[in-house]
């Protein structure tokens, strides 16, 4: 955050976020919007635009976009109508998108995000269904092939959100676009796959530069168009507020005649590439689908969907930190990971009775475990009641962490309880006081500087006594027990000097 400080102008982003609805099949038609289909075989002749066919409404994409609309806290008018937005392009056979213009599906909401330890509404202008084109798949080798078209995709449904411009730094536009994500992936709205296109990004980027006689000139807002990930997002915004802000002392005031742009984003080299003028609407010549009924969104609608969204994840890090006295980046962190994740912590916690370890365990060993073999929590062998059972052993024998993860490893390997992972490990904790007296008093004798040095006031002395005894016992003698010895004897013991 520090780096913002330092800049001369503010950020002014706004994201318009497309979101591919979780519907076995497109919005006014029967073809599967599965994805990696053979090019083209998923059609009709209603997604491929052929005349005389007519739209059918896919129902279940307009209670998934209320249920969407509903969790970004937007307001759900009673009537939403459809509207064809005209443009010609090759991967759009109908020559036009059916999409939501005056009417739309949902409106003024918010999403809170987190930045740091600072949370902050983002406003959201409205959030509405349209369909998806097809794709163009150019040939990128230079070698001037021919332009291919797939049209699996045109007419899959879409929930276009658009937040207001109350983004002010690269950093809040991807926590934005990670909260988004995370909330309808919760939800089961969308599965948000950015590799697959199910999730994409264009943000609206201008600077405000402090003038000296006091307010602010703004340079030309310029859209970034089709982001692929979290990083892109965050170094194309920040590129691109440098270079409007570059360009603006360049040129001064006359900047600001410049009319509105798109750019696309070069991955590769890390810059933006403004492209063209950018379409206002009346460019489109809305008109109303006439093919299309009016939609009426009722209470008995809402309702049902505020049943099926269950707990989004704002509410469920307030829980966790709440019941379980988690800290606000614990609950962040598993939270993150989805329901079933949080599940497991769930049962972890109660089982073990002990939620910081609990914490602790997901959020590190079991973490690691999903990502190194890029599995999901489902998948993971040890049940929350067996992890329970090696906390409280760790908390009976007092088990050091070392020792901890490889009775972790071993029950992960062979399936066991924790008890019977000690024992095949040989695993005994020495707990007797008697037996560690022993072996510190032996630590003594062997290391008579050590003890003059402690006698002389440097209790750090103290540590290679402790070490002795630690390799004596193979680190199977209890730690604080261990302490407590080594400090009474070291007390006891004459001078040797
Ligand atoms: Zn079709």
């Amino acid at each position: 955050m520090s780096q913002n400080q330092e800049l001369p102008y503010r950020f002014v982003i706004g994201l318009e976020v497309h979101v591919q609805l979780l519907t076995q099949t497109k919005l006014f038609c029967g073809c599967s919007t599965q994805f990696g289909q053979p090019a083209n075989s998923a059609t009709c002749p209603v997604c491929l635009g052929m005349p005389g066919v007519l739209p059918v409404m896919n129902r279940k994409a307009v209670e998934l976009g209320v249920m969407a609309a509903l969790a970004l806290n937007c307001e759900i008018p009673s009537r939403t109508k459809w509207d064809r937005k005209n443009y010609y392009y090759p991967d759009l056979p109908k020559g036009y998108q059916i999409s939501q213009y005056d009417m739309p599906l949902s409106q003024d909401g918010w999403l809170e995000i987190e930045v740091g330890e600072t949370k902050k509404r983002i406003g959201i202008i409205r959030a509405h269904l349209e369909e998806d084109a097809g794709k163009s798949m150019h040939d990128e080798s230079g070698r001037g092939g021919d332009t291919r078209v797939d049209l699996n995709r045109a007419g899959t449904p879409l929930l276009e959100i658009v937040s207001k411009p109350d983004l002010t730094s690269p950093e809040e536009a991807r926590a934005y676009l990670e909260e988004l994500r995370l909330l309808l992936r919760t939800i089961g709205a969308s599965d948000c796959e950015m590799q697959e296109g199910s999730l994409r990004c264009d943000a609206n980027v201008n600077v405000h530069i402090p003038l000296p006689e006091g307010g602010h000139a703004a340079t030309p807002i310029v859209e970034i168009k089709n982001l692929n990930s979290f990083r892109a997002v965050e170094r194309s915004v920040r590129y691109e507020a440098q270079r409007q802000y570059e360009q603006y002392r360049k040129d001064g005031k006359k900047f600001g005649e410049v009319a509105k742009a798109t750019a696309g984003w070069d991955d590769e080299r890390g810059v933006t590439v403004v492209q063209r003028r950018k379409e206002e609407a009346a460019d489109y010549r809305y008109f109303p689908e006439p093919d299309l009924g009016e939609v009426v969104v009722d209470k008995a609608m809402q309702d049902q969907a505020r049943v099926a969204m269950g707990e989004l994840p704002a509410t469920a890090r307030v829980r966790l930190q709440e019941t379980f006295s988690l800290s606000p980046y614990d609950s962040r962190v598993i939270t993150a990971q989805g329901r079933p994740f949080i599940r497991y912590f769930e049962d972890l916690a109660k089982g073990s009775g002990d939620s910081k370890a609990a914490s602790n365990w997901t959020t590190n060993a079991v973490m690691a475990w999903m990502n190194e073999h890029h599995k999901e929590i489902g998948d993971f062998p040890i049940r929350p009641d067996r992890l329970a059972g090696l906390i409280q052993e760790i908390q009976k024998t007092g088990l050091n962490m070392q020792r901890a993860r490889e009775v972790f490893a071993h029950m992960l390997e062979q399936g066991t309880t924790a008890q019977d992972a000690c024992k095949t490990l040989g695993f005994v904790v020495m707990g007797d006081p008697g037996q560690i007296a022993e072996i510190v008093r032996r630590a003594i004798a062997a290391n008579p500087k050590a003890v003059a040095d402690f006698k002389k006031g440097k209790v750090k002395a103290a540590d290679s006594i402790k070490g002795f005894v630690m390799r004596e016992t193979k680190g199977m003698a209890r730690t604080e027990m261990v302490q407590e010895v080594v400090m009474a004897e070291l007390e006891a013991a004459p001078d040797p000097s």
